[in-house]
């Protein structure tokens, strides 16, 4: 049953059991309406409260300054790839028209004006990444996608000094960004390859006049497991299915001033004379922005549960993330403690100055033949409820995923039986 596993997956992840069964009834029954969650029209009241409940929550959660707007979004974070890089492309080419028509004035529409703007794009416009795994890779891919690799700058791979596998993030004195860049994208926590950011990079953080490059970070698999700096990024993304809530919704945290009235997105127009990519209407921020999340239809049952799992969190903790973020860090050291307790048996596969404490990514090397050892250590896991644990098929090998569902007590049953299974 239920109560006899841990699951360890990457994601979807476990649900906290208290919440599915609140919102199992929810679903047959929303506040006595007679109507269920997922039911209710997406424009009524009760959806509306749904959303601003969840998203003043998360607000508190992570002590998001009043100049930063949440979007609630469809899409995956996958959807974000591209949504991040046509938004603040579009944010850099409205940017650039202005300086330009500053500079000639007349009409921002003006020939000479779009001609400017075309040689500025075709010389300038650049999207930086640092490449420190699998998932920054993908959204990599898909800034070349679709602006072109020449309008791509891979300012850092850890590939290239790390015999061509992930693993370590390349010292920041190396990376190689652009004077100007639309922005710079990077992924706090690689799922796939188990490597976290330890802290906000130095070379991003803004100066002293407030001023800095315009940073996007996907978020997907740490957010809400420790304490972040959100004035220092333009946007963060999550999709909910790990830490927050179930699949479908991916949350966006962005900075007002890429929004109107202080930022407008370029015209289709404009885009289309520049030869540049007219976003769907579904990824542009503004649209989701200027209507709270409720362009088209939003699934409220999902935001609803996103509610449910914050308001625990506040709960629970209070001093809020900062709670979550010591038992974060708890369940990965006494994981990580037992790991390396036996060298001769494990080996941790990233780079131990960057190892997520989120994804806990290792090969059992028992014996000399992993792909048996590794067999037999899943099956005795499984057989003592630890579920979940397959690394991914890219990497191969252990991958214990340690999201905020998964209690003290789990993390401590799957440390004990790490050593247990190294001694027999
Ligand atoms: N970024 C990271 C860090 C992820 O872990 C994932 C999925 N596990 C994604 C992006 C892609 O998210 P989705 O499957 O929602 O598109």
């Amino acid at each position: 049953s239920r109560s006899d596993i841990t699951y360890f997956g990457a994601g979807p992840a476990l649900l906290p059991t208290d919440i599915l069964e609140d919102a199992a009834k929810a679903l047959l029954n929303y506040h006595d309406t007679g109507l269920g969650i997922a039911e209710h029209s997406h424009r009524s009241q009760l959806a509306a409260d749904v959303i601003n409940q969840a998203k003043a929550d998360l607000v508190s959660c992570l002590d998001i300054p009043d100049d930063y707007e949440i979007l609630f979004m469809q899409g995956g974070g996958t959807g974000q790839f591209s949504a991040t890089a046509y938004n603040f492309v579009g944010a850099w080419v409205t940017r650039k028209q202005q300086e330009i028509f500053g500079e000639i004035k007349g009409d921002p529409n003006d020939s000479k004006v779009i001609q400017r703007l075309k040689e500025a794009v075709d010389k300038d416009l650049k999207i930086d990444y640092l490449i420190t795994g699998g998932w920054s890779q993908k959204a990599s891919a898909e800034g070349e996608r679709l602006f072109g690799s020449e309008h791509v700058n891979i300012a850092a791979d850890s590939r290239k000094t790390n015999g061509g596998k992930f693993g370590t993030i390349p010292d920041e004195s190396t990376w190689k960004l652009s004077k100007d860049a639309a922005l710079v994208y990077f992924c706090s926590n690689e799922t796939v390859d188990g490597v976290e950011f330890p802290g906000f990079p130095k070379s991003l953080q803004p100066g002293p006049d407030g001023k800095g490059p315009i940073v996007v970070a996907d978020m997907s698999s740490n957010i809400l497991t420790k304490k972040i700096p959100v004035k220092n990024f333009s946007a963060i993304f999550f999709g909910a299915q790990k830490n927050l809530g179930p699949t479908g919704i991916t949350v966006v945290i962005i900075k007002k001033s890429f929004l109107p009235p202080f930022t407008s997105q370029p015209s289709a127009n404009l885009m289309r004379q520049l030869g540049l990519p007219i976003p769907p209407i579904i990824f542009q921020y503004e649209t989701i922005a200027k209507n709270n999340s409720l362009y088209n239809t939003l699934s409220i049952f999902d935001v609803y549960i996103i509610g449910q799992v914050l308001r625990k969190l506040l709960q629970t903790y209070p001093d809020k993330v900062e709670g979550q973020q010591a038992v974060s860090n708890k369940k990965a050291q006494l994981v990580y403690d037992a790991i390396e307790a036996f060298p001769e048996i494990y080996q941790i596969i990233p780079n131990k100055a960057v190892r997520s404490r989120i994804n806990i990514c290792f090969r059992v090397i028992k014996g000399g033949d992993m792909d048996t050892a590794e067999r037999a250590f899943l099956e005795e896991g499984i057989a003592q409820g630890l579920t979940g644990l397959k690394g991914h098929r890219s990497l191969g090998g252990i991958r214990a995923s340690n999201y905020n569902s998964v209690p003290l007590e789990g993390a401590e049953k799957l440390a004990k039986f790490i050593r247990a299974f190294a001694m027999s």
